[in-house]
C-alpha cells in the first residue's frame, strides 16, 4: 500500500470543505474501492474525502486513532471478516464512527450478526449504487449526529443536575444554619417579653402591656416559621422520623384544645369538641400528632372571622375501620375549589400578597404548615383531607391507624407483616 502514513490511501475529490464527508473504504479489491468512489463523486450535493486500505486491521489502527465520518467496510478481507473488525474497534470508536458493512450475494445472516457486533447498516454488493451509498452514508451520519447530540444534551442535563443538586444542598445547610441561629435570640426575647409583662422588672403601663403582648406573638410567629423551615429541611434530608407508640387520641385532643382556648379568646371563637367515648388508642408520635392538631386548629382560628366557632371531634373512621378520624371544623371564610386541590402543596398559600400585608389580622405564614402536617400524617400511614365551601368554613380531617393490644402493632403492620408471612410460605 502507499499514501497516508505509508499505508493508507488518501484521495481526495473536490476542494475539502467543512462539510466534507471523510470516508474511509476499507475492501481488499481495489477495483471495487475505485467503484464505490466513483458511485460517490458522482452525488453533486456532497463532497466526499476518502482514505482507503486494503487490510481490516490496518482500518482498525486508524479508525481509532482518526476521525471519519463514515467507514464502508467489506465484510470478506484477507485478515479478518466483518464482526472481528468490529470487535477489535475501540468501545469509544464504534460510537464515533458508523460502520456500513458491505456483504457478498446471499449474505442476509453475515449482516445480522454484523449489526448485532455494532455495524450501523448493511449493503448488499449488488445493490451498491451512487443513490443506495449516498442514502445508507447519509442516514448512518445523521443518526450518529443525533446521537452524538443526545449525548452531549444529557452531559450538559447531568452537569446542571450536579450542580442544582450542590446548590440545593448548599441552600438546605443554610435555612438549618439560620434556623437554628434565629431560634435563641428568639426564645430571649420572647423570655424578657413575659418578665417585663409580669411585672418583674418594675410596673408597665396600659400601652406597654399591649407592645409587649404584640412583641411576644410575633416572636411565636417567627418561632413557629423557624421550626417549619426546620421540618421542611428535615423532612427533605429524610431525618424527620416519627416515635410510633400506642396513645391516647382523646387525651391529646383535649390537651391541644385547652392550650388553643387562650389563642382563640381573643377572637371570642368558641373551641369546643366532639369526642367518640371509649376510642381504641392509636399508634402515633403524640409530639408530632400535636404539631398537627396545633397547625389545625391555628389555621380555623386565623381563617375564622370574630365570634365564630370551630369543632374538633375523633371517631373511627365509617369506611376504614382500623384508622381513627379526627376533624377539625371550622364556619370561617372557606377555600375556593380552585385552590382546594393545591392548598397540601409546599408554599402554597391562597392569598399570599393580602397575608403578608394584612398587619391587622397578622395572618403571617410561609404556606408550609399543611404540607408539613400532610407530610407527617403520611408518615403515621395515614390520610389527610380537606372539604370547604368558600364563605361557608373548612373540614380538614386527618386518620391515625389504631393500636391492636393483642399483637402489639398498628393493624397497618400486620397487614403488611402478614401479606410478608404469605410470601414466604409461598417460596
Ligand atoms: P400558612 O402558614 O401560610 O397559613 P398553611 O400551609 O398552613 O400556610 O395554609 C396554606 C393556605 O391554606 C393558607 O394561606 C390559607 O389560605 C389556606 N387555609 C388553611 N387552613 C384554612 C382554613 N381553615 N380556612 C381557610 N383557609 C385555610
Amino acid at each position: 500500500m502507499s499514501g497516508l502514513n505509508a499505508h493508507m490511501d488518501r484521495v481526495e475529490i473536490g476542494s475539502h470543505t467543512e462539510d466534507s464527508l471523510k470516508i474511509l473504504v476499507i475492501d481488499d479489491n481495489p477495483a471495487d474501492r475505485e467503484l464505490y468512489k466513483q458511485f460517490l463523486v458522482d452525488d453533486f450535493d456532497q463532497e466526499y474525502e476518502f482514505s482507503e486500505t486494503g487490510l481490516g486491521k490496518e482500518g482498525v489502527k486508524v479508525c481509532n486513532t482518526d476521525d471519519f465520518d463514515c467507514v464502508l467496510l467489506d465484510y470478506n478481507l484477507p485478515d479478518l471478516n466483518g464482526v472481528e473488525f468490529l470487535n477489535l474497534l475501540d468501545r469509544k470508536t464504534k460510537t464515533r464512527i458508523p460502520v456500513i458493512m458491505l456483504t457478498g450475494q446471499g449474505n442476509e445472516t453475515v449482516a445480522a450478526d454484523a449489526l448485532r457486533a455494532g455495524a450501523t447498516d448493511y449493503l448488499p454488493k449488488r445493490v451498491v449504487s451512487t443513490e443506495s451509498l449516498k442514502r445508507t452514508i447519509g442516514n448512518a451520519v445523521e443518526k450518529f449526529h443525533l446521537r452524538k447530540a443526545i449525548e452531549n444534551q444529557t452531559h450538559r442535563l447531568e452537569e446542571n443536575n450536579r450542580e442544582l443538586i450542590r446548590k440545593h444542598d448548599e441552600i438546605q445547610r443554610f435555612y438549618q444554619t439560620v434556623s437554628h441561629e434565629l431560634k435563641t435570640p428568639l426564645t430571649a426575647i420572647k423570655e424578657f417579653a413575659s418578665i417585663m409583662l409580669d411585672g418583674l422588672s418594675g410596673d408597665v403601663n396600659d400601652d406597654q402591656k399591649e407592645y409587649l403582648e404584640i412583641i411576644k406573638e410575633s416572636c411565636m410567629q417567627m418561632a413557629n416559621g423557624v421550626n417549619d423551615l426546620l421540618d421542611i429541611t428535615r423532612l427533605e434530608t429524610g431525618k424527620l422520623h416519627v416515635e410510633l407508640e400506642p396513645n391516647d387520641i382523646s387525651k391529646l385532643v383535649n390537651q391541644v384544645v385547652t392550650s388553643m382556648r387562650v389563642i382563640a379568646k381573643h377572637k371570642s371563637i368558641e373551641l369546643f369538641t366532639n369526642l367518640d367515648q371509649n376510642l381504641p388508642d392509636v399508634y402515633m408520635d403524640p409530639n408530632r400528632v400535636e404539631q398537627i392538631l396545633t397547625n389545625l386548629i391555628n389555621n380555623a382560628i386565623k381563617f375564622t372571622e370574630f365570634n365564630g366557632k370551630i369543632r374538633i371531634t375523633a371517631e373511627i373512621e365509617s369506611d376504614k375501620a382500623d384508622f381513627i378520624k379526627v376533624t377539625i371544623a371550622d364556619n370561617g371564610c372557606g377555600i375556593a375549589p380552585k385552590d382546594l386541590k393545591h392548598i397540601f402543596e409546599r408554599l402554597y398559600q391562597v392569598n399570599p400578597e393580602k397575608n403578608a400585608n394584612d398587619t391587622t389580622t397578622s395572618l403571617g405564614g410561609l404556606g408550609l404548615g399543611l404540607n408539613i402536617c400532610k407530610e407527617l400524617v403520611d408518615l403515621h400511614d395515614g390520610k389527610i383531607d380537606v372539604k370547604s365551601i368558600i364563605g361557608k368554613g373548612s373540614e380538614f380531617s386527618f386518620t391515625l391507624p389504631i393500636y391492636h393490644e393483642e399483637t402489639g402493632m398498628s393493624s397497618l403492620i400486620q397487614e403488611v407483616n402478614l401479606d410478608t408471612l404469605i410470601q414466604e410460605q409461598a417460596r
